[in-house]
């Protein structure tokens, strides 16, 4: 089968998040059982070119229609962890791609759109007939609608989409002009195709994307859930309850060659349940790296962007409460947005010369392994969490994840106390309700067990690491949905 995956990021090259992830663990897993894979990704100037192979132009001269013209591009190719991905450089006056960012621009609906209509585009000019476009996310929601529209009667009958939401919060809401943009007709501004559900002259494009492909996934069963029944659909309940037939939850699963311990060249001492002194080793040089001091105590970390989905407010509490609860306390977190960049950089200005304390504001990939392997505790207390990645790699490096039950976190860390599974099933510590009490609920009891019962809480840590959450069986579930919309 030759599987298409179009998006907006793909690990390690082009990440903000766990989109970047997904698309590079389920390329990667999907090859591995056989199939031909191609990733097709814009080419951003802010990219770790360091992480892409052999990078060439192999399309000098691909003609993208644009409004009544159109747009010159580039297509360049490239492996990114041996997975073949092909980059869409425009060349208009726009400059769609050079902004030294890959979102938080005016301009992002029409940016991605104009990427969705130069895939296509590519594939038809290049011969490509993808068994299955697998896209993700509103910014490619008009691929199958484009394709529907357009290309289907060109060349490309036979392919079928699946689009996976990985965050309803962001939709890609925007004017009608971005239908005439990519080539499409007003028709589409009815209320059961792309007209958004609550501004009734905007068109949205995750709604498009929902409409139009074969099947739509997201990215746990109880997200899935939440999205359809509680205001978490932010509007498009109704729209996920027409497509009901063709929509479920699949777990998203993590790298086990990019987050595996024992062979991590990212961290000083490999480990794993058989072998786990490297892990103590790991909290000596994560302590030594941010000039923590070196007491018997539980440090308590975070690693997340620093969106308000992420309970920005909580995890500021968390850090006070670790401090004042005898644990130390570290936080890697990049802020989109400058007011709570602002907050942070406050924050760690007053904690600054703290000797149980490190906040590092920015995006380090190589210091969240670090973390992820010399922390004691990861606290995510999010607002909403489709599926989260960050508990899981918490989790594998035997790390205790102490989060809020909603998403894919009430999927994935059943609560040491209270979870409703046995006691080798436990793997950390949940709260419910979006509180400073809540949270402290759950955290004190992570650090009285750390110094309580020190044995109970390394039985939490190898239950934790005992967990297969590898792309294995998402993979084979996802190979089922493509052969299930191809039949
Ligand atoms: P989201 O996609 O909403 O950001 P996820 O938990 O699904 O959240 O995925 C987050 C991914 O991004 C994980 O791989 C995590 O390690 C990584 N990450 C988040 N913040 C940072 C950061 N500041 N530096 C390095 N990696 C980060």
């Amino acid at each position: 089968m030759y599987v298409a995956m179009v998006a907006s990021e793909c690990a390690p090259a082009a990440k903000v998040g766990g989109l970047a992830d997904v698309v590079h663990g389920l390329a990667r897993e999907l090859q591995l059982r056989g199939q031909v894979v191609e990733v097709f990704l814009p080419m951003y100037d802010c990219m770790r070119y360091d992480r892409i192979w052999s990078l060439e132009q192999c399309w000098a001269d691909l003609r993208v229609p644009y409004f009544d013209g159109g747009v010159r591009c580039e297509v360049l190719r490239g492996e990114v962890d041996h997975i073949p991905c092909f980059f869409i450089r425009p060349h208009s006056r726009e400059n769609f791609f050079n902004r030294d960012a890959y979102y938080g621009q005016q301009d992002d609906p029409a940016r991605f759109a104009f990427f969705s209509r130069a895939v296509l585009e590519f594939m038809y000019k290049s011969g490509r007939k993808p068994d299955i476009l697998h896209c993700h996310d509103w910014q490619t929601g008009l691929v199958p609608v484009i394709l529907y529209e357009i290309y289907q009667s060109l060349s490309m009958g036979h392919s079928r989409v699946c689009y996976t939401l990985h965050n309803v919060h962001h939709q890609g809401v925007t004017g009608p002009h971005i239908l005439r943009q990519c080539g499409l007709g007003q028709h589409l501004m009815a209320p059961e195709k792309l007209r958004d559900n609550a501004h009734v002259g905007a068109v949205n494009l995750m709604k498009g994307g929902i409409v139009y492909s074969n099947f739509v996934t997201t990215v746990s069963p109880r997200y899935a859930e939440e999205i359809r029944q509680t205001g978490l659909g932010h509007g498009l309940q109704a729209t996920l309850n027409a497509s009901a037939g063709k929509f479920g939850g699949v777990l998203n699963g993590i790298d086990h060659g990019t987050w595996n311990p024992e062979v991590d060249n990212h961290i000083p001492f490999g480990y794993s349940i058989s072998d786990f002194a490297g892990k103590f080793r790991n909290k000596a040089a994560l302590r030594h790296r941010l000039l923590l001091q070196d007491k018997f105590k539980p440090i308590v970390a975070v690693v997340s962007r620093l969106d308000q989905q992420k309970g920005v407010q909580l995890i500021s509490h968390a850090i006070f409460y670790a401090l004042a609860n005898r644990a130390q306390f570290v936080l890697l977190g990049a802020a989109p947005g400058k007011a709570v960049n602002d907050h942070f950089w406050a924050l760690k200005q007053r904690l600054d010369g703290n000797p149980d304390c490190h906040l590092e504001i920015g995006y380090d990939e190589e210091l969240s392994h670090l973390i992820y392997a010399g922390a004691d505790m990861l606290v995510i207390p999010s607002v909403f969490e489709p599926c989260g990645l960050t508990q899981l790699i918490a989790m594998r490096y035997g790390t205790v994840p102490v989060a809020r039950a909603t998403g894919g976190l009430a999927d994935t860390v059943v609560d040491a106390n209270y979870g409703h599974k046995p006691c080798e099933e436990r793997t950390g510590f949940t709260f419910d309700e979006f509180s400073e009490a809540g949270l402290e609920s759950a955290l004190g009891r992570a650090i009285g067990l750390w110094y309580g019962y020190p044995r109970y809480f390394h039985q939490l840590v190898l239950n934790g690491m005992r967990q297969n959450y590898s792309w294995n069986q998402s993979g084979g579930h996802y190979l089922n949905i493509y052969n299930h919309i191809r039949a």
